[in-house]
């Protein structure tokens, strides 16, 4: 067996509703704590933990404190910590990066990325690791160097009706005699009372709550008692909304009466921390975001550009050749653009390998050749060996007021568009892909409110025996009947569903809907006929998909016979061990299991030999290839005999011709589905189709044509013999 890491979830309130537990489940070793005492506990207790994941459980600035103390503590400072947030939140990520943060995970949460997040983490943090202790080098974070060795007192905290510490250092601790933690918890009471008391009038209660344009100069109060003469200069770092975050310096002034000079040096240093990213000396986003407002603004008639930029396949550098050969990528290519650009433009990096530039129209569009050159890799920026280039997304300032958060958005979005492509490597942003961003985001915040007032409707398209052309069966397929959009395909909104988690509650639904139908059909006294229902591969992060819907079935009285359970043959890609089980759970419950879309994927024959499957339903490809391709036809056929083979039944989707449907008929086919014989449609008029069929039954007895299938090595479609 495979040695599993080991994942600490942290601030998980309930398990239930712990997303991040289901997600992760079965691929790492998991230990949950509702809260930091317990986490310590865990560490402490635990043999080894390769990942420290925050949950929503926990406030975000809460969680934040717990990273800036986990990452001062030595014992702990090695282990990778990821936060999840309820939405991206630039600001507070930036400042958490600032923290130590690692990475985040960010609703809707797709169960692959996670899972691939978590592992890249762990797997770079234990790599860099190794190398580090061959190289006998410790590892430190930035700030905290910088904050070890100033000279000065500094706590950095933030402000919004409570006062939150950060972090303070070392200095500050032997200045005022307190511990970090006595200090953090004295600090946050109330800040004024570290101030000797008959002083604390003179000073606004505002002393540490906004900047202060000079500095202040009190007596502190030691924790020994004694007073300490200081004076502490209070500079705001960022703000978003209510929340600012500031640091302050303190002063012993009975020590240091030369520290004008270093003092000075610090703020400065404090200044560059705040506006720029470490590493490569560029603007950080937030003083992207200032400085970009300030120059568009200030000549409105000129025309600028956003210019979003991403390094094709950083990842692998890192991965490959080590994270500080990465590092020298991004500071050379934040060096060239720097060169090229920073008379004409404002050059930023956010994170990772995103580098954002704002330029004038007029500059791009004259300097073009040179982004070009850099898109496809040229330039001496690259340190290896390894093709790398660029994309980037263009967003052309129009409105001058909108916030620049949105122009950013929206140049990352043409970005989005034009990533992986091989021919293009950049594109301009246009109307059209706000609208399906937009609408997707609709789709995603009306969907609880639809499925409560029953906008989901199940159509049914039946299915009926190749031979004797009468229905056997039918597949439930869900449309959202929008009040406003009308009709919505569910290729539209089950991708996204697939990726927020919501199409569990949507197939538990389509169960529910299909029974209750079932159901009424029975005791009515009218024929029914089994009915397969669609189970997303997200449900199959579920241990308890099966009792959920054996419960169903139960609860409406329907015998397992009457639905069957499609699975589409890629959810085996993502998650084979689970499906497997899955699938022999379901069998054993009494339901059949249809392989939905086989073909369609890379491991269609490898997943026969791990599972019995009841049905294959052979995807729609091969049919509508039929026509005009032999080797369609031959893979349709051995498919076919291959099935038969092993006792698994077949059924061929998207039949749209009388050809296609006799071809198949002729192979040997057991079941046809397609607009040939029925499309999908509501479940009043399946009810009538379903009677009409069986008033048929009962007055013609179906006179059997005989067919005859002549193989021709080299083309079918043409030697069936019709008469
Ligand atoms: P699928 O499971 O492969 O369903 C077959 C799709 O082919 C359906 O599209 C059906 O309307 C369409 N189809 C049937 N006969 C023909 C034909 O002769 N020609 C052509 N061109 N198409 C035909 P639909 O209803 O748009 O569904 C698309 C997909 O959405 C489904 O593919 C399935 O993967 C998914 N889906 C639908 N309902 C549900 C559901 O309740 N839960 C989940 N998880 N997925 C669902
Ligand atoms: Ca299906
Ligand atoms: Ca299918």
């Amino acid at each position: 067996m495979e040695k599993l890491y080991t994942v600490l979830i942290v601030g998980v309130m309930d398990r239930v509703s712990s997303i991040l537990e289901r997600l992760l489940e079965g691929k790492y070793q998991l230990l949950l704590a509702d809260n930091m005492k317990r986490a310590f506990e865990l560490l402490d207790s635990s043999e080894e933990i390769n990942l420290i994941l925050f949950d929503k459980g926990m406030p975000k600035e809460e969680a934040l404190a717990n990273v800036v103390i986990l990452k001062s503590t030595e014992a702990y400072n090695r282990i990778p910590v990821m936060i999840h947030l309820d939405e991206a939140d630039w600001e507070f990520e930036n400042r958490a990066f600032a923290c130590g943060v690692d990475d985040f995970s960010i609703h809707p949460l797709d169960s692959q990325i996670l899972q691939k997040r978590v592992e890249n983490l762990i797997l770079k943090n234990l790599y860099m690791q190794e190398r580090q202790e061959i190289a006998g080098e410790e590892k430190q974070d930035y700030q905290e160097i910088w904050m070890k060795q100033a000279p000065y007192g500094i706590a950095v905290y933030s402000v919004e009706e409570d006062v939150q510490i950060i972090n303070i250092n070392e200095s500050l601790c032997t200045m005022t005699g307190y511990t970090m933690q006595e200090f953090m918890e004295l600090f946050s009471k109330n800040p004024l009372d570290i101030i000797v008391e008959k002083e604390r009038k003179i000073f606004s209660e505002r002393l540490f709550l906004q900047e202060e344009k000079r500095s202040r100069r009190f007596h502190l109060l030691h924790k020994n008692g004694r007073t300490v003469f200081i004076s502490v200069v209070v500079r705001q770092m960022s703000s978003e909304g209510n929340v600012k975050q500031f640091y302050a310096i303190f002063t012993d002034l009975s020590l240091e009466k030369r520290s004008n000079r270093s003092l000075d040096k610090t703020l400065m240093e404090l200044r560059y921390r705040a506006e720029r990213d470490t590493l490569t000396g560029l603007y950080n986003r937030e003083t992207f975001y200032k400085k970009v407002a300030g120059i568009v603004m200030e000549e409105p008639r000129k025309k600028y550009v956003i210019v979003f930029l991403n390094i094709d396949r950083f990842k692998v550098v890192n991965e490959l050749f080590s994270k500080k050969t990465g590092d020298v990528l991004l500071v050379n290519m934040a060096n060239l653009i720097m060169k090229k650009v920073s008379h004409s433009g404002v050059c930023s990096r956010f994170e990772a390998d995103h580098f954002v530039l704002c330029l004038q129209k007029e500059f791009l569009e004259n300097e073009f050749s040179f982004f070009e050159a850099l898109f496809s890799g040229a330039g001496e920026w690259n340190p290896v060996n390894y093709p790398i280039q660029l994309h980037a997304g263009i967003y052309e300032i129009e409105d001058v007021s909108m916030p620049v958060d949105l122009m950013c958005d929206r140049a990352a979005m043409a970005l989005e568009m034009v990533m992986g492509s091989y021919l293009q490597h950049y594109m301009y942003y246009n109307e059209e892909m706000k609208l399906s961003i937009m609408s997707e985001q609709n789709l995603i915040n009306e969907m609880e409110t639809a499925l409560i007032e029953k906008q989901f409707k199940v159509f049914y398209q039946p299915i009926v025996d190749a031979q004797t052309k009468k229905i056997v069966s039918a597949e439930a397929l869900v449309r959202w009947i929008h009040p406003e959009r009308g009709l919505i395909s569910p290729g539209y909104f089950i991708p996204a569903f697939e990726k927020n988690g919501f199409i569990s509650k949507l197939d538990m639904y389509v169960c529910r809907e299909v029974c209750a139908f079932l159901s009424e059909q029975i005791q009515l006294g009218r024929k029914v006929v089994p009915i397969s229902i669609n189970i997303s591969r997200i449900n199959f992060y579920n241990a308890n998909l099966h009792e959920e819907i054996h419960n169903i079935t139960k609860e409406y009285g329907i015998s397992s016979e009457l639905l069957k359970i499609e699975i589409t043959e890629s959810a085996y890609e993502d998650n084979p061990l689970d499906l497997v089980k899955a699938i022999k759970v379901f069998q054993h419950c009494g339901f059949k299991v249809l392989m939905d879309d086989f073909g369609s994927g890379y491991s269609s024959l490898n997943m026969l030999k791990d599972i019995t499957i009841d049905i294959l339903k052979i995807d729609m490809k091969f049919v509508s290839n039929m026509e005009n391709s032999d080797r369609a036809t031959n893979i349709l056929l051995s498919i076919i005999r291959m099935a038969k083979s092993i006792d698994m039944q077949t059924v061929a989707e998207g039949v749209e011709n009388k050809d296609q449907y006799e071809i198949l008929a002729g192979m040997g086919c057991d079941c046809i589905q397609g607009y040939y014989f029925y499309k999908p449609m509501p479940q009043d008029e399946f009810v009538t189709v379903l009677q009409e069929c069986s008033q048929k039954d009962t007055m013609v007895s179906e006179k059997k044509q005989s067919m005859v299938l002549i193989i021709d090595d080299e083309k079918f479609n043409r030697v069936i013999a019709r008469d």
